[in-house]
């Protein structure tokens, strides 16, 4: 689960780590107030979107007092923010950080990740702060210093002192990155994060070393562990169709192709949606109903697929185990009729109640094509949305 920055702020001060002072604002109003209680020489407005990029996109500024600080809030709210990270829809800006003004004297990078092929965190930190990270790693990855963190002792503070050492950092204020760099890592492990960045990381004019952004992803798989942390998802964030599929259970991910792809077990669906692209077109989803989808489960999927205005034909891949295939055309038809469908659907089903499946939709009043294996499959669907465009 994403979170916003305030959010990921407060987390982090929880453990001892410096940000700076900040209120959250919805309005204006809320906004100068914000200001005036915060009483400092300046302030930033930073605009809370789930995605980076803000300071190019316009979402970030620095104003100089409390009435700007309402001026430039009254602007910022509600205004479609464009970045690099959102796509060229934007987003809009419904919530806004007003914080303290911090004297930068260098920016700096830290973040801790799931480095899944050494089966480790590891903490990965750069002198290049406050630019895409990406970048630098790509074409300077002798500027990335790395601590990969044994999980039985945590992360060392002899490693935090060396990644400090690398950093640059010397004296106090290397003492001070160091207990910074273990209040990170402490909030990482007990808030169950799968992703936390801190770009820039500051030192200031007098030598603190403060969090100036940070990004935090939550485990959703740990939530469980954190009832309050469900008051901190920001629905109006989320993409709307997945978020409907999560209220039945869906595992679905909206993407930019034009075939919707609706497959049971998640091994399935990645080999169908590499099929797909090796006949030449681009997957709309990644769907898995699951090993036991009920007609309702289908339903709601198909459902689903044909609300993505993107989607020109729909391929779906079953293998019957524990799910029958009878059960799948089933839902299947439901769906179809309910959404009177227009679409071309290509229909590869396998394994338990295969023929009265089959059968089912023979006697459909939809034309569903039929494929009797997955690669065909593949290639029917694109070859009919390429010839209907
Ligand atoms: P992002 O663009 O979404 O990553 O937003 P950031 O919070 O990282 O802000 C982008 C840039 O704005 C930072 O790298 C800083 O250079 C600048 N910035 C943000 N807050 C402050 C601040 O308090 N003081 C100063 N001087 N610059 C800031
Ligand atoms: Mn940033």
């Amino acid at each position: 689960m994403k979170i916003h920055e305030y959010q990921s702020k407060e987390i982090l001060k929880k453990f001892g780590v410096l940000v700076p002072e900040g209120r959250v604002a919805f309005t204006p109003e809320e906004a100068e107030n914000a200001a005036l209680e915060l009483k400092k020489g300046r302030y930033v407005v930073k605009a809370q979107i789930h995605a980076g990029g803000r300071g190019k996109g316009g979402g970030i500024r620095l104003v100089s007092n409390p009435q700007e600080v309402k001026d430039i809030s009254g602007q910022m709210l509600g205004m479609k923010l464009v970045t690099a990270q959102t796509g060229s829809q934007g987003k809009i800006v419904k919530r806004i950080l007003i914080e303290e003004g911090v004297d930068i004297e260098k920016e700096l990078y830290l973040g801790i990740v799931l480095d899944r092929s050494e089966s480790r965190y590891v903490l990965m930190a750069s002198s290049e702060g406050g630019v895409e990270i990406e970048k630098i790693a790509a074409e300077f990855p002798e500027k990335i210093f790395k601590a990969y963190i044994d999980p039985m002792i945590g992360l060392a503070s002899y490693q935090a002192r060396n990644i400090g050492y690398l950093l640059g950092l010397e004296g106090k204020v290397l003492q001070k990155g160091v207990k910074f760099m273990l209040g990170l890592y402490d909030a990482f492990i007990s808030c169950n994060c799968s992703l936390a960045e801190i770009n820039p990381l500051v030192i200031t004019s007098t030598g603190e070393v403060v969090a100036l952004d940070t990004k935090i992803n939550l485990d959703d798989n740990a939530l469980f562990r954190h009832q309050d942390f469900m008051e901190l998802r920001d629905i109006d964030e989320e993409e709307p169709l997945e978020v409907e599929a999560s209220k039945y259970n869906l595992n679905y991910i909206k993407l930019d192709g034009t075939v919707g792809c609706m497959v049971n077990g998640a091994g399935l669906a990645m080999a169908t949606m590499d099929l797909i692209k090796l006949a030449g077109a681009m997957p709309a989803n990644f769907l898995d109903v699951g090993g036991g989808a009920s007609v309702e489960t289908v339903k709601n999927g198909f459902k689903i697929i044909l609300s993505d205005k993107n989607v020109k034909g729909i391929l779906i891949n079953i293998f019957g185990g524990i799910v029958r295939c009878d059960r799948v055309a089933q839902g299947v038809m439901d769906a179809a009729s309910d959404m009177n469908l227009k679409l071309p659907v290509v229909i590869r089903l396998e394994g338990t109640n295969k023929e009265q499946a089959e059968h089912l939709l023979k006697s459909s009043r939809f034309s569903f094509t039929v494929a009797s294996n997955f690669q065909e499959a593949a290639s029917k669907i694109v070859e009919i949305i390429n010839r209907e465009v």
